[in-house]
């Protein structure tokens, strides 16, 4: 599967400063360190912005999970806190463009009824076999697709070698623990550990050929009036229907009056993402998604 063998492994937690789930994942391993130990990995664990954390804010000038393609961490005029904070992870775990860490773990939270979703931005084959075996162990978890160039992505999981995983695990508001969100967050990421110290030791897991899964297609903005406030919400029939079908014609928005505002498309497809808080600061609703068959690259 891999020629390079996997050696430092960074799993990365509160790049969104309100998400306390990876927080505090992150503060149990340091007391627990046995936990994610294995044979063969050196794992490293950061807190990605402290700064956002200590405010319990998602940042506090710009989303840090969209500073690091190449081009923003080379550009030495965007210096708020987050481009800043994207810099210093770059020097620590990268530099991108010959990264010291192999594969980053990054926890995140929804506040979607999403479930365990690993999102998943290369096509090496790690990274998807990584997947897989994840969604062996926990069938329950949903996979998205979106295979990106490693330079160009701004994903933080883009500076390790390997590009990594995101984990997104809801619903939880943010600020706020949940057992379950918490759980299911540390199970996935100690399976990824178990898979990759199995690849170090040649005892690769038997994977299937190929799995179901989801790829992005867009996404809906909430209705605005012409001074740009908002005029509805999510429709009480997608509310927390995540991952279920969107047929042309299906409600997608209530407004304040009470009508439905619905879809218009004429592809069936699946909605995402359906009133995460984060997304309110740019009046997006929810996110299309369409079904897929992901191919564990040869
Ligand atoms: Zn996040």
């Amino acid at each position: 599967m891999s020629t390079t063998p996997i050696k430092h492994v960074a799993i990365t937690g509160g790049t969104h400063g309100n998400e306390l789930t990876g927080v505090h994942l992150l503060k149990h391993w340091r007391n627990n360190p046995e936990e994610i130990c294995r044979d063969g990995l050196v794992t490293e664990l950061h807190l990605a912005n402290p700064k956002a954390n200590g405010c319990n804010r998602r940042y506090l000038d710009q989303d840090l999970n969209r500073q690091f393609n190449w081009d923003d961490l080379s550009d030495h005029s965007l210096c708020g806190y987050e481009h800043n904070r994207a810099k210093s992870l770059n020097t620590l775990l990268g530099p991108k463009d010959a990264p010291r860490v192999d594969f980053i773990i990054d926890l995140h939270t929804t506040t979607a009824n999403m479930g365990t979703t690993l999102v998943i931005k290369s096509d090496d084959a790690l990274v998807v076999g990584m997947a897989f075996y994840v969604k062996q162990q926990m069938p329950e978890v949903t996979l998205f697709y979106e295979p990106e160039d490693r330079m160009s992505d701004n994903f933080l999981i883009s500076l390790a070698k390997h590009h990594g995983l995101l984990v997104e695990v809801g619903p939880v508001p943010q600020g706020m623990l949940r057992w379950d969100v918490f759980d299911q967050t540390r199970q996935a990421t100690l399976h990824c550990l178990d898979f990759l110290a199995a690849v170090r030791r040649g005892d690769e897991p038997d994977l299937p050929e190929s799995l179901a899964g989801f790829q992005y297609v867009d996404k809906l903005k909430l209705p605005e009036n012409e001074r740009g406030e908002l005029t509805a919400m999510i429709h009480p029939d997608r509310q927390d229907a995540d991952y279920q079908p969107i047929k042309p014609g299906d409600p997608l928005f209530m407004t304040f009056d009470g009508n439905s505002i619905n879809y218009e498309g004429t592809e069936t497809l699946y909605g995402a993402f359906i009133n995460e808080a984060a997304y309110y600061d740019q009046h997006i609703g929810l996110s299309l998604m369409r079904k897929i068959d992901i191919r564990l690259p040869g």
